[in-house]
């Protein structure tokens, strides 16, 4: 594994651990030459997946990249690091089980958005903002009306429980 600051091929592990519900084993390293420390992952890939561009380009997926655009949405936010990895998992294993070997990376940005809407509202209208490229307030509001309506049903799911009602009366949700 090449040292990510000196480029030396020389790095012994220090430390190995499961990681990710065992979905991974994580490798503390330790470059032999300038000492510096780094981290690496294995994990299962079920299928090698394609990502078509916009621009009808083909680059192989990268778990990085998408791992890193949902930080970036989610930066500051009160989110644990675990959760943010199960999220980025669970994105993966969608796109791995999807069947198709070729993604559009327009499917990506959508089943990113749906995550973050779910997980944290603030993130949601960071990526939407950046991905869906808003020019105007018009598409801010659309937005904010989505989350809106997603507090409200949230609401009345809660007050569902709270007022004793069994779980499988299905709360107002589209
Ligand atoms: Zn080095």
């Amino acid at each position: 594994m090449r040292c990510p600051f000196c480029g030396s091929e020389n790095s012994q592990v220090k430390d190995s651990r499961p990681s990710d519900e065992n979905s991974a084993i994580r490798r503390r390293r330790v470059c032999s030459d300038c000492g510096g420390r780094f981290t690496t992952f294995e994990r299962v890939q079920l299928r090698e997946l394609t990502v078509v561009k916009r621009s009808g380009r083909r680059v192989p997926f990268e778990r990085d990249k998408l791992e890193r655009s949902v930080q970036i949405a989610l930066r500051k936010r009160p989110i644990e690091p675990e959760r943010i990895e199960r999220l980025v998992t669970g994105l993966v294993r969608q796109l791995e089980s999807s069947g198709e070997t070729e993604i559009t990376s327009a499917e990506i940005g959508e089943l990113v958005m749906a995550a973050l809407r779910e997980l944290d509202p603030v993130a949601y209208v960071r990526f939407a903002s950046v991905y869906r490229d808003f020019r105007d307030a018009s598409d801010f509001q659309a937005v904010l009306r989505d989350i809106a309506s997603d507090l409200s049903d949230r609401r009345l799911r809660d007050d569902t429980y709270a007022a004793g009602s069994p779980p499988d009366v299905p709360a107002a949700k589209k």
